[in-house]
């Protein structure tokens, strides 16, 4: 069969991190690579008495097992208004200012749709998170870097940027980002939600990781600072809960909200009322709360003890960050020609360990010489084991 593929399906290729899962599945690889909470870290427990109440309350779950609204479930929403404002002091979002959606995934590729023309630009800090580079190019638009140092975006390249390319959006992870673990100053939200503001560009603020803050004080959303209602807020259960419940919620302005509502009705008609419910009983019953302050320790103690490592075992030329949140490490081997990406496939089978290539989360090429490292899912012992015959590999490479 010749298949007669979407224009729109010519550019894209299938995302790094998941080939890489795929890779890894066989076993007995350490995988530094994905963005996973440990399954030791999943609130079984929890889950399980909050699924056992719902299966018995057995009216409940009749009118769950129906179809439901596009928008989600009223009482989660209302548990998802609460949240944002109580955690995050998010204030002024209403019913119609949320929406729960299939993952933080599905809040930004709903976004983009609603927006997103081909041929459009779309901003995005370099590097950053790779599928939704991967979102921006599946809608024919193209995406252009802005520089960012470890306190947020540079605003007057963002300014000049503007200025060139005349986005329609800009897409920001300002909390622990992905990949780098960086985080913007209060200063630099407020100067990008005035810029972007200024200029009429939508932002999407994609807030997966703000609640795994192990070190230094919160700073307040881009959210908080948007008076024009050109803001997106999204943020998601998956590292803070599972993964696969596949929960997240998109704030914004009203009308913003309605059309991303429409979009979603084509892709899935809503998100699982089974999942939904999980998230929202998770929330009221204190459990999400309960739950992130006991996994931060060990995350913090997870972080500090990769960080020794790729200290102690890495050649002198590499160099990284120190997020005080989040799930990831990125490192740089600075003035080296190595290419993390050719060499991935060798460090798997000689080093039994894997780590993202940094090139796939640059906008526009570069990055050869970077690398990300995730230390949530492995055990103590395999970072000091994987690391160690990391640095032993990449010792002889640079
Ligand atoms: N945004 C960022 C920055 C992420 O790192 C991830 C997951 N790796 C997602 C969105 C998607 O997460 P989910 O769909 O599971 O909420």
């Amino acid at each position: 069969m010749d298949y007669r593929f979407s224009e729109r399906m010519a550019n894209l290729s299938g995302s790094a991190t998941r080939e890489i899962l795929k890779l890894i599945q066989k076993g007995g690889i350490i995988s530094f690579a994905g963005g996973l909470p440990a399954n030791d870290m999943l609130p079984m427990d929890e889950l399980r008495a909050v699924v056992g109440d719902i299966l018995a309350d057995a009216n409940a779950l009749k009118s769950l097992m129906q179809y439901g609204t596009t928008e989600g479930i009223t009482s989660v929403r209302e548990a998802m208004i609460n949240y944002i404002k109580e955690d995050f002091g998010i204030t002024g979002i209403g019913l119609d200012e949320l929406i729960v959606v299939s993952g933080g995934q599905q809040g930004i590729d709903l976004a983009f749709r609603a927006f997103l023309d081909k041929g459009d630009a779309v901003l995005v800090e370099n590097p950053t998170y790779l599928a939704a580079l991967q979102i921006i190019t599946s809608y024919q638009a193209k995406a252009y870097g802005v520089r960012a140092t470890e306190n947020g975006l540079d605003i007057k390249d963002l300014e000049d940027k503007i200025k060139q390319y005349n986005p329609k959006m800009l897409y920001v992870v300002p909390t622990f980002s992905n990949p780098t673990g960086n985080t913007y100053s209060a200063g630099n939200r407020q100067a990008i939600a005035e810029i972007t503001a200024k200029y009429g560009v939508m932002v999407v603020e994609d807030d997966p990781y703000a609640k795994l803050r192990f070190k230094g004080a919160q700073v307040p959303p881009i959210k908080t600072f948007d008076k024009a209602g050109n803001v997106i807020y999204i943020t998601s259960f998956s590292k803070i809960v599972s993964p696969g419940i596949r929960v997240a919620l998109a704030a914004g302005n009203k009308e913003v909200i309605r059309k991303m509502v429409v979009c979603k009705q084509g892709q899935d008609l809503h998100t699982s009322s089974l999942s939904q419910v999980i998230a929202g009983e998770m929330l009221t019953r204190g459990i999400v709360k309960a739950h992130v302050k006991k996994v931060l320790p060990i995350y913090k103690k997870k972080q500090e003890l990769m960080i020794e490592c790729l200290d102690k075992y890495m050649p002198d030329c590499y160099t990284h960050t120190d997020p005080e949140g989040g799930l990831f490490i990125w490192g740089e081997f600075m003035g080296s020609k190595i290419d993390t990406k050719a060499v991935l496939s060798g460090a798997i089978e000689s080093c039994g360990a894997a780590y993202v290539q940094g090139t796939e989360f640059f906008a526009g090429g570069g990055g050869q010489n970077t690398i990300r490292f995730n230390f949530s899912n492995p055990s103590g012992e395999n970072i000091e084991k994987g690391i160690k015959a990391l640095g032993a590999y990449f010792k002889a490479k640079v």
